[in-house]
């Protein structure tokens, strides 16, 4: 027998001719099959690892650096900041309470967000996610509907958020979920019998044991399309949802009720004068309630909180001031073509100006930018000039007037 057919796998004992494959180390031989099962050991070490370091990431971050994490992504909005610091502390506060000294157990704080679009709802919630590195799914209310109509089944949230979590049922069972436009699935009328309410207090009424916590069977791709996947039990007891929606109209039933509080305590709403231009301020769980929201969804949506409508100071602060802000995205794709680009204040107020102008709220400062520096990001890669020094007239030339409705009509 030659030498080389006498060598062996030093784990297992295999003979070389008994391998597909021996890799030879300093005074050792390790064959395939050896090789498989240590990958899988260490598989299996370092996911229980990172179990252990999700729990200890959740110890770590109290209400106040909460916010002050929350103010380097989010302008403003300090009420909201504020209350989804404490509501996420106490949510994870929850998920380390041990049963067994008292009674007590320490209840959910879904939370619901009320305020216009694009006032930074998704952002906040978002940005919590990614403070607590937990997965983070969006649904969107609209689509869900009651079991057995057409649509997607409530059901279908879980399956997002596994998906996010990558397959991982123990992380995604502590993740958040960020239900938007729930306004659009309150109750149509007072009657809800008269014309079959699937796509409103149905869903509403689907919804509320999967933010309470309960155990859920989860088709992992979702949908009805793939009817030979397995499905898979998620538990919802620990995951996180925050709700937001415009709830367009609701400031009239907010007035009434400031009114009707006014005639019955007139002396004391003197000194305590109500902001109009601002009436989501004032929001309570009654008027979510008022506008069709049924009583035992607005139970499981513990705080409510609401969004201010940004003003051009914010949208000024919004383009330069947080971590990514627009302005700071654009100097580094600039700097990767190495042009050095620079924006005059001028300049930065006239798009917001324009922003305001034409209502295109935060999400239009993106689109004015794109319309400025386009010519620029296009012409300067392949040119010699190498520095851009935006003024108020360079913006001024680059946006047409055709583009500017071009933008108000998709806003
Ligand atoms: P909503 O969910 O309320 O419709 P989004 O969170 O989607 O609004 O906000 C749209 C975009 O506007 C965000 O991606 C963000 O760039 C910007 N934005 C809105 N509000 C703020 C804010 N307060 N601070 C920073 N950026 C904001």
């Amino acid at each position: 027998m030659s030498k080389e057919e006498n060598l062996e796998c030093s784990f297992c004992g295999r003979k070389k001719a008994e391998t597909d494959l021996l890799i030879a180390g300093v005074d050792a031989h390790i064959c395939d099959k050896c090789i498989e099962q240590a990958h899988g050991i260490v598989e299996e070490e370092v996911s229980d690892t990172k179990t252990s370091d999700l729990s200890k990431d959740l110890t770590l971050k109290k209400p106040l650096e909460i916010k002050t994490f929350l103010d380097q992504y989010i302008i403003g909005q300090d009420e909201t900041k504020r209350a989804m610091a404490v509501a996420v502390y106490n949510h994870y506060k929850r998920l380390l309470q041990t049963n067994d000294d008292d009674d007590v157990e320490i209840e959910k704080s879904n939370i619901v967000l009320v305020g216009e679009t694009g006032t930074g709802k998704t952002l906040v919630a978002k940005t919590i996610a990614r403070m607590l590195n937990v997965p983070f799914a969006i649904v969107d209310a609209t689509v869900l509907t009651q079991a057995g109509y057409v649509g997607e089944d409530v059901e279908s949230i879980l399956s997002k958020l596994l998906q996010t979590a990558d397959y991982d049922v123990e992380k995604a069972q502590r993740g958040i979920v960020f239900i938007d436009e729930i306004d659009k699935i309150a109750r149509k009328g007072d009657n809800p019998s008269i014309t079959r309410d699937v796509s409103g207090e149905g869903v509403q009424q689907a919804l509320l044991k999967l933010l309470e916590g309960t155990v859920v069977n989860v088709a992992p791709k979702g949908g009805r399309k793939h009817p030979e996947q397995k499905f898979v039990e998620v538990n919802t007891k620990e995951i996180l949802f925050i709700a937001g929606g415009a709830f367009s109209g609701i400031e009239r039933i907010i007035s009434k009720r400031l009114n009707m509080q006014a005639v019955g305590f007139s002396a004391s709403l003197d000194d305590d004068k109500v902001d109009e231009e601002n009436l989501l301020q004032y929001v309570i769980p009654s008027d979510l309630k008022a506008f069709g929201l049924i009583p035992e969804i607005i139970g499981r949506l513990p705080v409510l909180s609401y969004m201010n409508p940004l003003d051009a100071v914010v949208l000024r602060a919004i383009l330069t001031e947080p971590k990514n802000a627009i302005i700071k995205q654009y100097t580094k794709l600039f700097r990767m073509d190495d042009v050095e680009f620079t924006i005059e204040e001028g300049a930065l107020n006239y798009i917001v100006g324009k922003a305001v102008e034409y209502k295109l709220g935060a999400r239009g400062l993106r689109s004015l930018c794109e319309a400025i520096f386009t010519d620029a990001m296009y012409e300067l890669p392949s040119s010699e000039e190498k520095v851009l020094n935006v003024t108020s007239a360079y913006a001024e030339a680059k946006l047409t007037n055709t583009t500017l409705k071009k933008l108000k009509a998709a806003s």
